[in-house]
């Protein structure tokens, strides 16, 4: 049976990384007809943010993804916490073995005998590296010892035993054969802190075995973790599930690894559904960092996603996180479904009070026009758009001195004349065709072109010098009130 899980730490707000993560479970989970786990990992209290579960499941829901097991819809492998399976006892149960079999042991050492040895590794250029300390000692010896630290008020941390003379070798589902020799790992590590919380890399195993989960696929930060997982795989004498681990997301401006302090960068996906861009977007966006369907066309919806998903696809090679390609993305998914795009939109301009709810009813067909407009113009999300109509649609600018200097220059004299009689005599269900034609045969008859034909125009029809395509523009706007907004700039 495939069981994949998407493991959050509720340290925060779901970003593109995690993003990813968790779509590709999903996906390899859904592809398969397996099952998909989400589970909790807060047993790092002090990092854990206040809404971190509920943002990280709200966003996963709006992307799209579902999913059949989770701290909401338990299965029969629950709780779906780390924090509760804490609680019950789940990880001492099996720390409790590993020290009974000499596997991990109990270390007493104080933060400042810690720190004094690591400058000591330091000093002597070693990398640091944490040594046994009871070499030589018999169980009962290691045992009175720890009654000496317990009596002197010590509290202990848990640490594993590690195999140094082993090399862990996985064939990784993304990167092909790894091996990583047990030395690499810094020497015997945490697997129980001193608050009784298991760390990272030892509950993980734990869960993942007893959530008989088969398929472990993450991020590429986790490849230096899975020697330590898959020691204690082996030291309880379980099965190691399969691991991959998806591309490094790298910045596609810097090359440099994604990194949280990126500034210009947004990096988490209520950042962009706050912008107005639209989840199937987002999704088929994320689903090409470090993963190409075949052949040319990269629009996908989740479903199609989903039909064709194959794990061989995923990439070895650095993804790069491009903002501009993800608003083109958008944008492709603008045209291709705007009744997605009209909820947000109405949502947005009534919020900026550009309309009533009243109003956005009875404009439907006419807000499916902007969105139309807007794709054609390559606008991206539904923020851009408000700003794209905001002005000439509900706003009008003052006229400027450099509009005054158009309109009254002698081309702008003459274009300004014909452009209202031609504009006048078109009937109000003009195309964007008609308008292009109708401005073409002016700049015939007038022999004006560029910019002393296209600018009076528009500053005629929309008081502004700049903006959309201006034959589409056109389409979305009302006739009379075009007509006073020429007349008010009637030189
Ligand atoms: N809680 C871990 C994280 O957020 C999960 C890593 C894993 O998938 O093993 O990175």
């Amino acid at each position: 049976d495939i069981r994949v899980r998407y493991a959050p730490s509720p340290t925060g707000h779901l970003h593109i990384g995690n993003a990813r993560t968790a779509i590709f479970n999903w996906l390899f989970a859904r592809h398969y007809n397996g099952t998909f786990v989400i589970r909790i990992e807060d047993t790092d209290s002090a990092r854990n943010i206040a809404d971190g579960e509920k943002s990280q499941l709200e966003n996963l829901a709006w992307l799209g993804l579902d999913w059949d097991e989770s701290p909401d819809k338990p299965g029969v492998y629950g709780p779906y916490r780390q924090s509760e399976r804490n609680e019950q006892g789940i990880y001492q149960e099996f720390i409790d073995a590993l020290l009974a079999s000499g596997q991990a042991y109990k270390s007493y050492k104080t933060s400042e005998q810690l720190a004094s040895e690591r400058e000591a590794q330091q000093a002597a250029k070693q990398a640091p590296h944490y040594v046994y300390e009871y070499e030589g000692l018999t169980n009962e010896e290691r045992e009175s010892k720890y009654a000496e630290f317990e009596a002197q008020g010590l509290k202990p941390v848990v640490r594993f035993r590690v195999p140094e003379e082993q090399v862990y070798a996985w064939d990784d589902i993304v990167k092909g054969h790894i091996e990583i020799g047990a030395k690499e790992v810094g020497g015997d590590w945490v697997i129980q802190k001193a608050d009784g919380m298991p760390t990272y890399n030892f509950a993980v195993v734990v869960d993942d075995h007893l959530m008989k989960i088969s398929h472990v696929l993450r991020g590429d930060d986790h490849v230096s973790n899975t020697p330590k997982q898959i020691m204690i795989y082996e030291a309880l004498g379980w099965d190691v599930p399969a691991f991959g681990h998806m591309a490094l997301i790298i910045n596609g401006e810097t090359g440099k690894k994604l990194s949280k302090r990126d500034e210009n960068l947004l990096q988490f996906v209520e950042q962009y559904k706050e912008l107005g861009y639209q989840p199937q977007a987002m999704v088929n966006f994320i689903g090409l960092l470090g993963w190409s369907p075949k052949g040319e066309d990269e629009i996908f919806s989740l479903s199609e996603f989903k039909e064709m998903f194959d794990e061989k696809r995923l990439s070895k090679a650095n993804a790069k996180f491009d903002q501009k390609k993800l608003e083109w993305v958008n944008n492709q998914w603008m045209r291709r479904d705007t009744d997605a795009v009209m909820p947000q939109l109405t949502q947005e301009l009534v919020n900026a009070d550009l309309l009533s709810a009243d109003d956005a009813k009875t404009k439907k067909k006419w807000l499916e026009e902007v969105i139309r407009v807007a794709g054609v113009d390559g606008i991206s999300y539904t923020r851009q758009i408000v700003e794209l109509v905001r002005k000439p649609f509900f706003e009008l600018s003052d006229i400027t001195d450099e509009m005054v200097e158009y309109l009254t220059s002698e081309d702008g004299r003459q274009v300004a004349d014909a452009w209202e009689s031609a504009y006048k005599a078109l009937p109000t269900n003009a195309t964007a065709v008609d308008y292009m034609n109708t401005i073409r045969a002016i700049q015939n008859d007038l022999e004006i072109k560029g910019r002393n034909l296209w600018n009076p125009i528009r500053i005629m029809t929309t008081h502004e010098v700049q903006g959309p395509n201006l034959p589409e523009m056109l389409t979305l706007l009302d006739k009379d009130n075009v007509l006073k907004t020429m007349a008010d700039v009637k030189m």
